[in-house]
Order: C-alpha cells, then sequence, then structure tokens
C-alpha cells in the first residue's frame, strides 16, 4: 500500500508539530484545506511529535484540478514538497490540469 502512498520529501513548514529538521514526520497528510493546495495536517504549535526517523506520505487530496490527483488521492510518485507561504504550507507539487486530465 505504501509503495502507492507520494513520499513528502522536504517540508518547510518549521511551526508545525510533525516538522522536524524541515522533513515531515506525520505518518500521512492531507492536502486541500479550505480547497487550496496546502496541508490540511499543518498544526502550529511549540510541542513537536518525537518520530525522529518517520516517513510520511500524502494519503489524501483534494485538489482535483491538479495533474496528479486521481480519484482524490496523489499521484506523484516522485515525490512532493511543500513550502511555508505566510502562515501556511503550500504544496509545490500542484500542477493545475490540463484538460482535466490526471496523470499517473
Ligand atoms: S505542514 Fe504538513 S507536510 Fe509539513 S510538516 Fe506539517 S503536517 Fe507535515
Ligand atoms: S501534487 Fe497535486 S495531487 Fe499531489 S498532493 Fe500536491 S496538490 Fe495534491
Amino acid at each position: 500500500m505504501l509503495e502507492k502512498m507520494p513520499l513528502i520529501v522536504s517540508c518547510t513548514g518549521s511551526e508545525c508539530a510533525y516538522n522536524r529538521n524541515l522533513t515531515c514526520n506525520a505518518m500521512a497528510v492531507t492536502i486541500g484545506a479550505d480547497r487550496e493546495a496546502v496541508c490540511d495536517t499543518f498544526y502550529r504549535t511549540e510541542r513537536k511529535v518525537a518520530h525522529p526517523d518517520a516517513v510520511s506520505f500524502v494519503g489524501a487530496c483534494k485538489m482535483e484540478g491538479c495533474r496528479f490527483n486521481r480519484n482524490l488521492e496523489c499521484t506523484a510518485y516522485s515525490g512532493v514538497s511543500l513550502v511555508g507561504d505566510h502562515g501556511r504550507v503550500r504544496c509545490h507539487t500542484y500542477a493545475e490540469a490540463v484538460g482535466g486530465a490526471a496523470v499517473g
């Protein structure tokens, strides 16, 4: 199952509880808060989760307009990068679908 889930290769959302050394330590995240390509799992807090060896994946994504989105899941199997952006954390791998077509 996990080999079918895109790896989160980096995340600069350092304010997030799951972020350690610019990597994500949640087991899986959801993208698409408020219908924007931002991390819905983002949780701003001083406390950091303690899973230094954790590997994180995109578990679900609500961005139907992204070319990598298929059935509300991500098919960017080469990996997904997220970037902190004015208090939110945006999926940098998002790419608008051409003619509504998903890849993968
Ligand atoms: S913002 Fe999202 S991708 Fe980044 S560390 Fe937090 S939960 Fe992970
Ligand atoms: S690349 Fe597209 S489908 Fe994958 S998580 Fe980002 S916005 Fe969602």
